[in-house]
């Protein structure tokens, strides 16, 4: 230990799923964590109501958009992600599934431990304390997606999604039900569809209501709108973090924060961002050469269909009333808008999963990124194709154009896979300063269009009476759209193979740490929050406890599984729904892993 003189003993870079579980997990076991975000604190009072609110909606604080929705066009992909306390989670769709099976066996990692079984714990972790429920009503939406699955002849594979909502009785506040009163309040979901410009009525379970919360009561210490630009090694021992005001032209207000141990979790764009700069600096000289590698998209296209009108049928149905005895609400959104972001999901095949998302009512500025859907591939450019669908097919282009109650009037699909595609990013000089770019990775070609997405969003368009529509970027320069990036520092048991080994220790530099979706090695066929959340709650739960001896195996040694270490000072009460436990039994429902105990699911 150099903690002596030290301002914290952990610094943690971000605030997203990587970093709240570890501020969390660490300050549990004694240590001094501070936790340095680039994003602005949220409450439900402060979000905006839609998101043509672009200043409080975009993250581009150099030009004064303040808001929580970063978006970044790499080269060859465009990435949306979350800037705020909180991360991800502010902007999220709250969807939160266990990977698919070929991510289990994805020859990078698989040979270094059986990870299904290593992990199962630690995902049914990661769902107590993330509030997961089954969603317990069917849309307009959801008729449609079902309907994609009967006309693809999948008509088995449809089923609700798992999300990280408080469902509890609509509008209504109520004690908090997930961390024995040591949480805060939450609010009956009024599906109102808004989940994606930030909750504004206190429902979804975003990380500054539990992980991040919990921390923050316990000691951690979270600066916000504070951008790492920095990380030196520091005499004597340590880390020094140089940080400013995010976004500032003058008075950066540059300070340093200087720590024993430091935890990357600035999402999988900020992390590599952060080490390639490092790295060129010099302050990272035994950094793996692998940094860039493994980049993914998740395999993702997202596709959608737009009605003419918004439909008739515009309330939600309780599937499973689960006490409320509620059946529609006040608040709840109107047409396709209605439900949460994300209700529920079909599976064309074993390695493609598409699920139905909506903005809330009133939300329509991401139609602007939506124009006539056009295939790819064949030798035919796609802005030529492009051309000749307007040609072919100008209504449909202008119709596309008109952005009036669009949320109200879409179905949204996003389409995942679980294939061993990959990009590798790495850091290049261009006219304005250094940037991130990609060029082609391992295995297959990342997709800059699936064949399957297209069909099922020209089946939903058929069946709303509508138009099948795909992302402005992909019809025009062949750019696919992804929320979803992860990989970048995957896992390798050695720096060869990998920029961190199996603890997420950096090889080369040990008290550096990944913890966000950049730690992520394979595809997984879905989204990626729960599995960036278990990860980090298996790596926390390898740490000793302050002062302790560590018994992770020597950096460089080889993998050994260990049992996890239980803190010295847990937060939740152990009789708690969301109580640290790593015992849970499990069963499997309808190809689905569960949860089975009662206490697990505080809203049944
Ligand atoms: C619109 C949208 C919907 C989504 N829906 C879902 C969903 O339903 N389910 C799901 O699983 N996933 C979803 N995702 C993806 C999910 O949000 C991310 O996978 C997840 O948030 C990544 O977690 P993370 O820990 O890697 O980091 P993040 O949550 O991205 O957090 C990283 C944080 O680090 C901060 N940061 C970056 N650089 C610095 C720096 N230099 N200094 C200080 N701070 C820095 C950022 O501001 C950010 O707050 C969605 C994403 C978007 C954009
Ligand atoms: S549907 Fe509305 S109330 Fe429910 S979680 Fe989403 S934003 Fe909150």
């Amino acid at each position: 230990m150099v903690s002596a003189g030290l301002d914290t003993d952990v610094a943690v870079i971000g605030s997203g799923f990587g970093g709240s579980v570890t501020a969390l997990r660490l300050t549990e076991k004694g240590y001094r964590v501070t936790v340095l975000e680039a994003g602005c604190r949220w409450d439900p009072g402060s979000l905006p109501a839609t998101n043509w609110n672009l200043r409080r909606y975009l993250w581009a604080p150099r030009l004064g958009l303040r808001g929580f929705q970063r978006l970044t066009l790499v080269k060859n992909i465009f990435v949306l992600s979350g800037a705020a306390v909180g991360g991800g989670s502010i902007v999220y769709a709250n969807t939160l599934y266990e990977p698919l099976d070929a991510y289990w066996s994805d020859p990078h990692w698989a040979h270094l431990s059986d990870w299904r079984s290593e992990y199962t714990t630690y995902y049914d972790q990661a769902k107590r304390m993330l509030g997961v429920a089954e969603v317990p009503f069917t849309t307009p939406s959801d008729d449609v997606l079902r309907g994609v699955a009967d006309d693809l002849g999948v008509p088995e594979t449809f089923h609700p999604t798992d999300v990280g909502v408080w469902f509890g009785q609509p509008g209504v506040r109520t004690g908090d039900p997930y961390f024995g009163g040591r949480g805060p309040d939450r609010v009956g979901c009024i599906r109102c569809g808004g989940c994606m410009t930030g909750c504004r009525f206190d429902a979804k379970n975003t990380l500054d209501r539990n992980y991040l919360f919990l921390a923050e009561q316990a000691g951690a210490e979270v600066a916000a709108e504070r951008t790492v630009v920095d990380v030196l090694p520091r005499c004597g021992g340590g880390w020094r973090i140089v940080h400013e005001r995010s976004g500032a032209w003058i008075r950066r207000d540059r300070r340093e924060t200087s720590a024993e141990q430091v935890v990357f979790a600035a999402g999988t764009l900020g992390t590599q961002k952060l080490l390639f700069t490092l790295r060129d600096r010099g302050r990272l000289p035994r950094l793996s050469p692998a940094l860039g590698s493994l980049t993914r998209t998740n395999s993702e296209a997202i596709v959608g269909a737009t009605a003419r009108r918004v439909p008739d049928t515009s309330t939600v149905e309780d599937a499973a009333p689960r006490g409320s005895g509620h059946t529609g609400t006040t608040g709840e959104a109107r047409g396709y808008a209605a439900g949460v972001a994300i209700t529920s999901s079909i599976h064309p095949d074993e390695h493609t999963h598409i699920e139905v998302v909506r903005y809330g009512e009133g939300s329509n500025a991401m139609g602007l990124l939506a124009t006539s859907m056009v295939d790819g591939g064949g030798r035919i450019p796609r802005a030529l194709r492009f051309a000749i669908t307007i040609l072919r097919r100008p209504v449909a282009f202008l119709r596309s154009l008109q952005v009036r109650r669009w949320s109200e009037r879409s179905v949204i699909l996003l389409v995942m896979q679980s294939f061993d595609n990959s990009l590798r990013m790495i850091r290049k000089r261009g006219l304005f300063g250094h940037r991130l770019t990609t060029r082609p990775g391992h295995g297959e070609q990342n997709p800059r269009w699936i064949p399957v997405a297209n069909q099922a969003a020209r089946v939903a368009a058929r069946r709303i009476d509508g138009d099948a529509v795909g992302s402005v970027f992909e019809a025009t320069i062949n750019v696919p759209t992804t929320a979803h990036l992860i990989g970048g520092c995957p896992i390798g048991g050695s720096p060869e193979s990998g920029v961190i080994d199996p603890y997420h220790r950096v090889h080369g530099h040990p008290n550096l740490h990944v913890c966000d979706g950049s730690a992520i090695t394979a595809n997984l066929g879905v989204n990626p929050a729960l599995t960036i959340t278990a990860m980090t709650e298996r790596a926390m739960a390898l740490w000793p406890n302050r002062g302790d001896e560590d018994p992770r195996p020597a950096p460089g040694s080889l993998y050994r599984r260990l049992d996890p270490i239980a803190p010295r000072a847990p937060v939740v009460p152990s009789h708690a729904p969301a109580a640290l436990r790593w015992d849970a039994c499990r069963t499997e429902a309808a190809g689905r892993t569960r949860t089975s105990n009662p206490s697990d699911d505080p809203q049944g």
